[in-house]
């Protein structure tokens, strides 16, 4: 069993070479390899009609040989043949091999065979022609996966080293679900489900491999989060003592909402308790989640406890920061920033009040875990937007000292289904009220069409003093970072020529060093600058009130939960806020997702909706909650994830740390581990 976790190198097909590309897109063992799924399959068994075939295209077709003609050589030497063949419905097809003797020979007149390429027109004759086909018999052939192709790891290699993989799997037996259990679920053994998948005769078999596939993700994850909670489920070194709280409401320039209230009472009850707090703190944008996590690190520090507040982004750390120590400082608590960004020496001196414990609350980015820094007492964790983080950062984290209290802080409202698989057993407070004097935004959808008109509006809001946010178009289907860079400045210039060329603008995306977006944001707040043309690294947190317009561009590449965060970003002060999305190219099911938007301002109906609308797949499928990704996750739907919930609760209820499922537990492990940083 264990081959299958070895280095990749230790596969008789794997040169040393390969093995590297392999380390490159993080492929280090066999198993790894088994996961690489087909992108697609070809299916040579279902040709089609000669007729048919757009030219230029690659087609498998079944033609019977009719002539062939002599070779003719080229002055370059190249040898070229060509056979006559016809399709079943009498279609001429011309076969043209370069090169290739041995292929034209065995090729016989009479016969009829199943071969694939690229068919195009012939500018001399009436028939299309083949070029050098793949020839496959009329045999039973099977299907053929497709692997995409990538840092120079072709197809054809995949397949190759992974056809070792399988036998491997099948030396050494590795299943994870047990017999009785697999059967119960009609699910397929592991090993049939990586055979089908990857040399399927049929796709039914590839649709019960995926089913079963999907099961195991789903299952592992589940799992995985079961034992991370056994871990920090355990009894907590730092009980806390009742503090009075009221210097700290006292200085706040507003009272707290009932549900920010209560969210603290159940902190702090947690707190005090036999173990330690494992709590998730959910409330919509702008329900004031940071005043609550203020609250319980000045009770953490009149405790004499250190709390650490971690944030994605630099951005967001250093605004937390502001925040924090405008609200703690006064009361005479030390709060102090750490980012990746400052220079080695005034992290030695952030280290050292860390590690003498004179500083009492700490801000950062991830930095806040590195193996330098070592904690006085530290006896609170706070993440902020947690789905930005990997699970298994936040564990490094809380590893750092002892088991501290947790508390995870999210805009993302769960659907309580999803809610209940990924949290368990998490306790969960919830704002669910906003802070007074919110007017709610004002969503509109427009297509294209109306984009100066909708520029005219931000104009008009810029005129009154307001500022505004365009989140740029994108430019491709894949995000990468350098087109991103393309989209956004070339956005910006014709804006600055055109619409807004009357307005300071600035943009914002993630190509820029943390430094230059920090200044960026800084002088937006400062209301320096006008509209900010940015891509969604402003989707979290970012807070500059007197922003009251946002405009999205593409607004249909976004799923609705992140367009609702992108929205936040606005309506942060008692000024009417507007969200424009601008769409070119929405389906009619994408612009009711649209519509739905500018119907609600209510979080968790539209997380609801999201999850109707694009299945729980799309929420499994895609990054932002911070856990490890799942591969097939569009096959997850409610009634796999209950059957999920089922097999889990039997497998713990007598082996609850997975002890005697080692292949369970050796799957959960590299499903984590390879998470560890994203
Ligand atoms: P979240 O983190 O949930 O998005 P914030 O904590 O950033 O929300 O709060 C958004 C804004 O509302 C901040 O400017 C904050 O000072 C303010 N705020 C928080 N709580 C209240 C309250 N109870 N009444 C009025 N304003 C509040
Ligand atoms: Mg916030």
């Amino acid at each position: 069993m264990i081959r299958l976790f070895q280095p990749i190198g230790n596969l008789k097909s794997v040169s040393k070479k390969r093995a590297n590309l392999y380390q490159k897109i993080g492929i280090t063992m066999p198993y790894d390899l088994l996961w690489r799924l087909p992108r697609a399959y070809q299916d040579y068994r279902e040709p089609v009609a000669v007729a048919d075939v757009i030219s230029g295209t690659q087609a498998t077709v079944k033609v019977k040989i009719i002539g062939k003609k002599n070779p003719v050589s080229t002055r370059n030497h190249m040898q070229i043949f060509k056979l006559d063949a016809i399709d079943e419905n009498d279609t001429e097809l011309g076969i043209v091999i370069f090169n290739q003797r041995f292929t034209f020979q065995g090729l016989e007149i009479g016969k009829s065979y199943i071969m694939s390429g690229k068919i195009t027109d012939n500018d001399y004759e009436e028939r299309k022609n083949i070029q050098n086909p793949k020839i496959l018999s009329n045999e039973n052939v099977p299907l053929e996966a497709i692997y995409s192709q990538t840092a120079g790891l072709t197809s054809a290699m995949f397949r190759t080293n992974i056809k070792e993989c399988l036998q491997l799997l099948d030396e050494v037996q590795f299943e994870t679900i047990p017999e009785k259990l697999r059967n119960y679920y009609q699910l397929v053994s592991l090993a049939k489900a990586f055979h089908d998948v990857h040399q399927p005769e049929t796709m039914e078999q590839v649709m019960h491999a995926k089913h079963r596939l999907a099961f195991e993700e789903e299952l592992r994850l589940e799992l995985g989060l079961h034992l991370l909670k056994l871990k920090s489920n355990q009894k907590t070194e730092y009980a806390m003592h009742e503090v009075d709280l009221q210097p700290f409401y006292d200085s706040l320039p507003f009272s707290l909402t009932e549900a920010q209230e209560k969210a603290i009472q159940e902190m702090i009850q947690d707190m005090s308790g036999e173990t330690s707090m494992n709590r998730l703190l959910q409330g919509d944008v702008g329900s004031g989640k940071t005043a609550v996590a203020t609250a319980i690190c000045y009770f953490c520090a009149k405790n004499d406890y250190q709390s650490v507040l971690m944030a994605p982004t630099e951005i967001l750390a250093e605004q937390h920061f502001q925040t924090l120590s405008n609200f703690l400082e006064p009361l005479g608590i030390s709060v102090i920033l750490l980012t990746g960004s400052l220079t080695a020496k005034q992290k030695k001196l952030r280290y050292a009040d860390i590690e003498d414990g004179s500083a009492q609350v700490i801000v950062g980015t991830h930095a806040v875990f590195q193996k330098a820094v070592n904690y006085q007492k530290l006896g609170l964790v706070i993440t902020d937007e947690q789905h930005r983080f990997g699970v298994a950062q936040r564990e490094a984290l809380a590893q750092k000292g002892g088991i501290p209290h947790k508390l995870v802080m999210s805009a993302t409202p769960i659907p309580r289904t999803l809610g209940l698989v990924i949290y368990g057993d998490l306790e969960i407070s919830v704002l669910d009220t906003m802070p007074k004097g919110r007017l709610p935004i004002k969503t509109y959808a427009v297509t294209g069409k109306l984009r100066q008109r909708a520029m005219n509006f931000v104009i008009q809001e810029l005129n009154q003093g307001r500022q505004a946010y365009i989140v740029c178009p994108a430019i491709t289907e894949k995000e990468d970072s350098e087109s991103e860079l393309k989209a956004v400045t070339a956005y910006a210039e014709t804006c600055q020529n055109s619409y807004l060329k009357d307005w300071n603008i600035a943009v914002l995306h993630g190509q820029m060093t943390a430094q230059e977006k920090d200044d960026t944001m800084q002088k937006f707040r400062k209301h320096e600058i006008d509209v900010l043309i940015c891509t969604t690294v402003v989707e979290v947190g970012v807070d500059v009130p007197n922003a009251t317009v946002m405009v999205i561009e593409d607004a249909e590449r976004f799923g609705l939960s992140q367009l609702h965060q992108l929205r936040g970003r606005v309506g942060r002060c008692s000024y009417q806020s507007y969200c424009i999305l601008v769409t070119e190219h929405a389906t009619p099911e994408g612009r009711e997702r649209l519509r739905l938007l500018s119907s609600t301002t209510d979080g968790f109906e539209i997380a609801e909706a999201d999850l109707h609308l694009r299945k729980a797949g799309d929420f499994f499928g895609n990054k932002q909650h911070g856990l490890p990704p799942l591969l097939l996750a569009e096959l997850i739907d409610n009634q796999m994830l209950q059957e999920v919930q089922e097999v889990k609760r039997i497998l713990i209820a007598e082996d609850s740390q997975l002890q005697k499922h080692q292949a369970l537990y050796l799957d959960i492990i590299r499903m984590f581990s390879e998470n560890s940083m994203n």
